[in-house]
């Protein structure tokens, strides 16, 4: 990968900028091309052969390699602080490319126990039928960690912070303990973004995304990337994605890439919103309880200021009148949009019970804190007095 941040330490924000660039520029071009292409033709039959063994670099059919794909790659790659990139269809192919392309049968995966839902399934129903074995564990706990990680997991895969409870788990403990068991962590930072958190700084082994979400933010196109440091690492999950085809298309690459570069601003605006917003919530008389790792209060909060560089765009909170009082508040929000998804520069609020989580039986959320009354809320770039006036509005109702 070309590395244009050698020369000078460049910042988080000038990184998102200008990380991931085309290797060999056309035309001198600011923005890399769309190389919407299947194939790539061969200059001579033993150059042609030459790509095929790696023996030579250069291109030659999209799903084991692209232009536009590989920048965007290297930019998420660099903003973790990481040496390699692989970016995949959607967010689920590249938690399922680590999953089913380090494991193997009679293998043991060890998983934080709240953790985004396809994701828990995933861990917890398909992988048992090739022979992996999963367990689960509250990861924010470091003696209930390091007694599961007893078991020798191969693999620690965790989120911090959590969705929806927004727990954090400190980063360097848990990757001490997984290594001292011999066991890999894997994180997946979708929540953080690496503007707000970098896992490999923290000794992670891996990272994944899910590009949908801020990295990309603006709520137009799904992707997922795995980043690493470790060689050998990238070259057993290229390899999964090159062999099972989950691979990332040039022009949603493009997309992803023109979105990253505004990462900095969107998050700056977005989390300075987040941090008004809660404290807004917690004097509501109508708000019985708020979490936000930038609280003072949040129990992890020492945790979040040692490894975070900001405390993200994700808020949750319930009411004191309940169920029925946050459906309420979903129902009268006129600025605000009732979806799921979460990271794009516009605001999204959905009720995790009765929605993203509702797959997740209920004694099972109430032991998370998933309850009846949470409302999960994405803040986005609007101006932040317009979204409190659309929560007053909206709580008066309730
Ligand atoms: C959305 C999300 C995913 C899945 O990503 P897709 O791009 O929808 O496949 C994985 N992890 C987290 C934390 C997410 O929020």
């Amino acid at each position: 990968m070309a590395d244009k941040s050698s020369e000078i330490k460049r910042r988080p924000e000038t990184l998102a900028v200008h990380a991931g660039g085309l290797q060999q520029p056309v035309f001198g071009e600011v923005s890399p091309p769309i190389f919407q292409t299947s194939t790539f033709t061969f200059p001579d039959a033993e150059i042609g052969a030459a790509r095929f063994t790696g023996a030579q670099p250069g291109y030659v059919y999209t799903r084991m390699g692209n232009p536009t794909v590989q920048a965007l790659e290297e930019a998420v790659a660099v903003l973790e602080d990481g040496h390699w990139g692989v970016a995949t269809a959607s967010g689920m192919a590249a938690i399922s490319a680590v999953l089913f392309g380090l494991l193997a049968t009679e293998d043991l995966v060890l998983a934080g126990d709240c953790l985004y839902g396809p994701s828990y399934t995933v861990i917890a129903r398909e992988l048992p039928r090739f022979g992996i074995r999963s367990r689960f564990v509250d990861t924010s706990d470091l003696n209930a960690l390091a007694q599961a990680l007893a078991q020798r997991p191969k693999l620690l895969f965790l989120e911090t912070p959590t969705n929806p409870t927004l727990q954090i788990t400190d980063l360097a403990a848990a990757a001490r303990l997984a290594h001292d068991h011999g066991s890999l962590l894997v994180v997946d930072n979708t929540f953080a973004t690496p503007y707000c958190q970098q896992p490999l700084v923290h000794q992670a082994d891996i990272v994944v995304h899910s590009l949908t979400k801020a990295l990309n933010g603006h709520s137009d196109v799904i992707g997922g990337v795995i980043v690493g440091r470790d060689p050998a690492w990238h070259r057993q999950i290229k390899r999964f994605v090159t062999l099972t085809g989950g691979v990332m298309d040039p022009h949603q690459a493009w997309l992803i890439l023109r979105g990253v570069r505004t990462l900095a601003l969107r998050l700056e605006r977005a989390q300075a919103n987040a941090l008004a917003l809660a404290n807004f919530l917690a004097q509501h008389p109508k708000v019985a309880w708020v979490i936000y790792p930038g609280s003072p209060d949040h129990p992890q909060h020492q945790i979040a200021r040692q490894q975070m560089h900001g405390f993200g765009f994700m808020i949750s909170f319930g009411l004191t009148s309940g169920r029925p009082g946050a459906l309420a508040l979903l129902n009268n929000l006129k600025l605000i949009n009732l979806a799921v998804s979460l990271g794009g520069v516009e605001s999204l609020i959905q009720h995790p019970a009765s929605m993203t989580h509702a797959g997740v039986p209920a004694p099972e959320r109430e032991r998370l804190g998933i309850t009846e009354d949470m409302i999960r809320f994405s803040v986005g770039c609007e101006a932040v007095a317009d979204l409190e006036a659309d929560l007053a509005q909206a709580l008066a109702g309730c």
